[in-house]
């Protein structure tokens, strides 16, 4: 069997899916090709469940300190399978959300393998569509990522994790090692120590968070010691031998970690396996990344590829945007390519991160004179209601002559609710905002905003609390 069409998708998550919706909501027909699940590791193995699997660390964390509230409760108790079968119900139901947007949209949705050929041919294969060929004025390449893995360790689901395993666990274990102190490492460290697990986070770099603000990272750490998660960076993890019912992990230069389980954290790489790039003449880096353009075009004309798959920062949300780029670019108009140096950051664990733009160290190195204003969460009046003070938001702006602050570069926040507070400071950023014409916008009071409000008006010179 075969088809024609206007465009044709290969991979159904965050970057696939949208650039389906978002190409047919501008009247193009669109072929989409999943070999899985629509939906990908955002719906199925990651965010979603990731952050689900963290709200229930996070109500078991309230009720286990409801006392402080005058609220009695005695010792909650984790049920874990109960917790898997209510993230479930939210997976399925926005699995069953994005196949009828995709549906309604009258997208031509195909279950099998995808693989590239000459000319912008996709054949089919190994799915309940069976075998077919389809050819497209454009292709989008949108196959992903999986976890890297390091060498010498086999994921079993018992004692050795990766994120997709972790993501189904039942029985928690009583100790618990991250290996690798990104995004995903800490979220899974926060989860555990709240459910109980003692957990050491191991990270072969001298500090966690690459990317962060170093004034984020230092209260960051302070907050999990705190919660006794222990963080010990440079170390390198060189082995993993199992030992008793758990494993041991062999440590560079120091005694072996005896835990009951390891999750091994390292980043994940992009998925072209069986993909038939060099067939079609999409060319690859040195680290198995597709190369693309500034409008995500590959080094094949027609052929575009967004999403993990791509050397960009792996998160969804820059994979919708890739795909909206990519849709606006092939229909002829000219979008703005993604600004990856002032795209949002959110990581879930507890306390919260989420930061924009230049932090005062990448400010500095880029030759900007800076000015900074930290405000921290132990004076607001919301954070005190809700009983979450470790934190503290942190403005860095371009200095003028005077010390006060011009053009926002960057805005990094630690704390509660803070991946839902970042999204003035990702405007400001973006909008290339100054301080004075931010300084003059009301936050609601009581809120936690009301810091980021702080935070700038003190960077006029003239500050309120
Ligand atoms: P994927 O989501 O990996 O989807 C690729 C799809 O392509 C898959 O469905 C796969 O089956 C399919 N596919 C692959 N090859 C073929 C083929 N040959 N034929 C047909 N189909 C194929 N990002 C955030 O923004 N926020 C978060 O909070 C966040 N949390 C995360 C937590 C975890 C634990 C993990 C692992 C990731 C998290 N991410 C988060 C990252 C996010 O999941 C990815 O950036 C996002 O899923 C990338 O989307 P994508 O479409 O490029 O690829």
């Amino acid at each position: 069997m075969s088809s024609s069409h206007d465009v044709v998708v290969v991979g159904g998550g965050p970057g696939g899916y949208a650039a389906a919706l978002y190409g047919a909501a501008a009247g193009l027909d669109v072929a989409l090709v999943e070999k899985q699940k629509l939906g990908g590791t955002c719906l199925h193995v990651g965010c979603i469940p990731a952050k689900e699997l963290l709200e229930t660390a996070a109500v078991y964390r309230t009720v286990a300190h409801a006392d402080q509230f005058g609220i009695a409760t005695g010792s909650p108790e984790v049920d874990m399978a109960a917790a898997q079968a209510r993230k479930q119900k939210i997976v399925d139901q926005l699995h069953n959300g994005v196949g009828k947007l995709l549906e309604g949209r009258k997208v031509t949705l195909i279950d099998g393998w995808g693989s590239l050929g000459p000319d912008r041919t996709v054949s089919v294969s190994g799915g309940e569509s069976g075998e077919m060929t389809l050819t497209a004025d454009h292709v989008i390449v949108a196959t992903g990522s999986v976890p890297r893995m390091l060498p010498g360790f086999e994921v079993d689901g018992q004692r050795v994790f990766t994120s997709d395993e972790l993501l189904s666990i039942t029985d928690l274990p009583e100790r618990a090692a991250i290996i690798g102190g990104g995004a995903i490492g800490l979220e899974f460290a926060s989860m555990l120590a709240d459910l109980g697990s003692e957990v050491t986070v191991l990270e072969a770099l001298p500090r966690i968070l690459l990317g962060a603000d170093d004034d984020v990272v230092k209260m960051l750490t302070r907050a999990f010691k705190k919660r006794k998660i222990e963080i010990r960076t440079g170390v390198a993890v060189t082995g993993c031998r199992h030992s008793g019912d758990g494993v041991a992990l062999d440590i560079d230069g120091d005694d072996p970690l005896n835990v009951d389980a390891v999750v091994v954290c390292v980043g994940r790489r992009p998925f072209t396996d069986g993909l038939g790039l060099d067939d079609a003449g999409v060319e690859t880096d040195d680290g198995g990344y597709v190369v693309v353009d500034e409008y995500c075009q590959t080094t094949s004309p027609g052929v575009y590829a967004v999403g993990d798959v791509v050397r960009t920062p792996q998160l969804a949300h820059v994979a919708f945007a890739e795909a909206i780029v990519v849709v606006k670019h092939l229909l002829g108009e000219s979008p703005a390519p993604v600004d990856y140096d002032r795209v949002p950051w959110a990581i879930y664990c507890h306390p919260e991160v989420a930061f924009v733009g230049h932090t005062e160290t990448s400010a500095q190195e880029a030759g900007f004179e800076v000015a900074t204003s930290v405000h921290r969460f132990i004076g607001n009046g919301r954070a005190m209601i809700v009983g979450e003070t470790d934190g503290l938001v942190k403005v860095v702006a371009d200095r003028n002559d005077d010390g006060t602050g011009g053009r926002i570069l960057g805005v990094h926040m630690v704390g509660p609710w803070v991946t839902e507070q970042l999204g003035q400071g990702y405007l400001a950023v973006n909008w290339e905002a100054t301080v004075p014409e931010v300084a003059e916008f009301i936050q609601p009071h009581p809120t936690m905003s009301e810091l980021f409000g702080e935070s700038v008006l003190a960077l006029t010179g003239r500050a309120l609390h």
